[in-house]
């Protein structure tokens, strides 16, 4: 079996290595602009600590956007269900910073995967602290989960998505107006920059994901990081809102819940066997991996992983 998984994992990367080149590295964020776009890391964790690495696997890059899916476990555990007083849980169909959805609807964004959703669900996890108090928090999880106390937070990738952040500062602004922020725009988008610019490798990544597949239950610890039914729902948000304008093609794929992040990586479930994160900064149209969904797409299809089994 373990055998198996090595030839799958060597397979996909081969597959993947010739899309190398087709995706475009984000440069709206100047520090991302800088990555080397053929960059392929691969790692696959599994629930007895085995873990499976291929290409630049080792490699640290700006999480950026796979960093909801934890800030939405733990906004979870901190306010429970009255998170979704804040933010839906609908598929948005949009691209990450679309601003019109958010003015139809009222300043309640369509799920916590998409910009605003985020900062809406960062907003509900400060819950009146300061926001360096949750910064910290939301590395220490990290650091947790990875299992290694060297993940850091790239402060000039947070000072570069500063900087050029005036997008995500409307979308705060403008939830703030319906009243839909319960603290300063500042202190929210100071803890959403720096979750974003959390640097982890693939290897850190995957582990950290395992207790999403395990049902709630970080398998190494042993802790119960979120309750069995929330982690089912936080994959079935990955499912159906991990990619933004392009989940349903992301779902019809690779068939597993996964969530992007324009870093390039791309953090995929699945329960009750493993957790994948695969890397490669060249981004499709919709900003997910290019390189890096091919990989989890063959992976998952020659291993037979799927939620659909
Ligand atoms: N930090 C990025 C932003 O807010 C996250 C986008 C993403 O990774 O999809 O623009």
């Amino acid at each position: 079996m373990t055998n198996d998984l090595r030839h799958h994992i060597d397979e996909a990367m081969t597959l993947a290595a010739a899309h190398l080149g087709q995706g475009r590295v984000a440069d709206y964020i100047p520090a991302l602009a800088k990555v080397d776009p053929d960059k392929l890391g691969f790692a696959l964790a599994l629930p007895d600590g085995t873990l499976h690495t291929s290409g630049d696997a080792d490699e640290a890059f700006s999480i950026q956007s796979v960093s909801k899916i934890f800030t939405l476990a733990l906004a979870l555990r901190r306010v429970g269900s009255d998170l979704w007083t804040s933010v839906g849980r609908e598929p948005s169909g949009s691209a990450f910073n679309s601003v019109v959805q958010l003015e139809s609807e009222h300043g309640i964004p369509r799920n916590p995967l998409i910009n605003a959703g985020a900062i809406a669900t960062t907003d509900r996890l400060i819950d009146g602290r300061g926001g360096d108090a949750v910064a910290e928090e939301i590395l220490n999880f990290m650091r947790a989960r990875a299992g290694d106390d060297h993940v850091e937070i790239d402060f000039d990738v947070a000072l570069s998505e500063s900087e050029t952040g005036a997008r995500n500062r409307s979308l705060a602004h403008f939830m703030d107006a319906f009243d839909n922020l319960k603290h300063p725009v500042e202190t929210v988008v100071g803890v959403y920059f720096r979750q974003c610019a959390i640097a982890m490798s693939c290897r850190q990544l995957a582990r950290a994901g395992l207790f999403l597949a395990m049902e709630g239950r970080d398998p190494l610890t042993g802790e119960q990081i979120v309750e069995a039914h929330r982690a089912r729902r936080i994959n079935a948000i990955m499912m159906l809102c991990g990619h933004y304008d392009n989940s349903g093609e992301f779902a019809f794929r690779v068939g597993l819940p996964g969530k992007s992040g324009v870093g390039g990586g791309i953090l995929c479930i699945a329960p009750g066997q493993g957790s994948i994160a695969v890397w490669s900064p060249g981004l499709n149209e919709a900003g997910t991996s290019l390189a890096g969904a091919v990989a989890l797409e063959h992976f998952a299809y020659a291993a037979g992983w799927s939620v659909f089994d």
